[in-house]
C-alpha cells in the first residue's frame, strides 16, 4: 500500500497546501513550496505537534490492538517524544515565556488528557490512511494534479465509521469552526473516492489550557463542496502561473513565520524581478 512520502514524490495538492496559499499567507506558500527557501528557524509548535501526534498513533495501534492505553504511558511517551524531537531540531524556537520544560509538561498533560476522554466502546479500524485522488470541478473539469493526504485514524460504533484528526489548539474552537474548515473536506474526498462512502469527519481536540480539555467537533461534506475544493486549487493554480503571492502581514501566523526575513524584503526583490531571495 503507498504512504504519504510515496505520493509526495510527483506534483500534487493537499489540504496544507491549499490551507496555506488561500488562508495563511500565499507569500509564505511561495517562499516555503516553491523558492524553498531555508528556514530562519522551526516553530516549536511544528516539534510539538510531530511528538503529539506519535504519541496519538501509538494510542491508535494500541486500542486497534484491542488493549486499553494509559493516561500515564501516553505521559511518558509524550516525554520521550519531545525530547527526540528537541534533539532532531536543534533550531527549535520557543514561544515567549515557555521553554523546553513547560512545553513537556504540558504535552505530557494533553496526551493524559486525551487517553482519559477516549470512548471505551469506539474501535479503531484503521490508522493514517494515505490517498491521492482526482479533483474535479463542477463544470466536469479535473486537474491533472491529484489531491493527497493522509487519514489520521478511522474509527467505527454501532456500525457506524467516523475519520478522526487529531488537533491541539492554543484556545477552545468556535462552533462554527469545524463545518467551514478544508481538512474534512479534503479527508471525505479522498476516503470517498477510495472507499465508496462519505462518513461523518470529528476533530479531536486537546486545548492547551493550563488543565488541558478535550473537544470533539463533528461534521460531514458532500459533492458540492468537492467540487468547490477543485475550484479553489484550479484557482491557485491560475494565480501560482501569475506569480500572484502577496503577504498578509495581519496574521496570526506571522508571528511563528520563519521566512519574516525574506518577507521584509520582498517588496524591493519584487520591484526587480521575482527571484529568491536570501533568508
Ligand atoms: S511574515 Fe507573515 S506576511 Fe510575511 S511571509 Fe510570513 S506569514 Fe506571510
Amino acid at each position: 500500500m503507498s504512504t504519504l512520502a510515496d505520493y509526495r514524490d510527483r506534483p500534487h495538492w493537499s489540504y496544507s497546501a491549499l490551507n496555506q496559499f488561500f488562508n495563511i499567507c500565499s507569500l509564505q506558500f511561495a517562499f516555503q513550496r516553491i523558492l524553498k527557501l531555508p528556514t530562519a528557524f522551526t516553530p516549536v509548535a511544528l516539534g510539538f505537534g510531530s511528538a503529539y501526534h506519535r504519541v496519538m498513533e501509538h494510542i491508535a495501534l494500541v486500542r486497534m490492538e484491542g488493549r486499553t492505553p494509559s493516561p500515564a504511558d501516553a505521559s511518558d511517551l509524550f516525554q520521550s517524544a519531545f525530547e527526540r524531537q528537541i534533539e532532531d531540531e536543534p533550531d527549535l524556537k520557543f514561544d515567549d515565556g515557555a521553554d523546553a520544560e513547560s512545553c513537556a509538561r504540558l504535552g505530557r498533560d494533553m496526551c493524559a488528557c486525551y487517553v482519559e476522554g477516549i470512548d471505551p466502546e469506539e474501535q479503531v479500524v484503521a490508522i493514517s490512511e494515505a490517498f491521492a485522488v482526482p479533483m474535479t470541478d463542477a463544470t466536469g473539469f479535473t486537474l491533472e494534479t491529484p489531491l493527497i493526504g493522509e487519514i489520521d485514524c478511522v474509527v467505527a460504533k454501532d456500525g457506524k465509521k467516523s475519520l478522526v484528526d487529531w488537533k491541539t489548539s492554543g484556545s477552545r474552537w468556535p462552533k462554527a469552526k469545524a463545518s467551514r474548515d478544508w481538512q474534512p473536506t479534503a479527508m471525505l474526498l479522498g476516503y470517498g473516492v477510495q472507499h465508496g462512502e462519505t462518513p461523518d469527519f470529528r476533530f479531536d481536540v486537546v486545548v492547551k489550557n493550563k488543565k488541558p480539555v478535550f473537544e470533539q467537533h463533528i461534521t460531514t461534506r458532500g459533492p458540492d463542496d468537492f467540487c468547490r475544493l477543485a475550484t479553489l486549487a484550479r484557482l491557485a493554480e491560475s494565480m501560482i502561473a501569475a506569480e500572484h503571492f502577496a503577504p498578509n502581514e495581519q496574521s496570526f501566523y506571522c508571528a511563528g513565520c520563519p521566512y519574516q526575513t525574506a518577507c521584509q524584503a520582498w517588496h524591493r526583490e519584487t520591484a526587480r524581478a521575482w527571484v529568491p531571495v536570501a533568508a
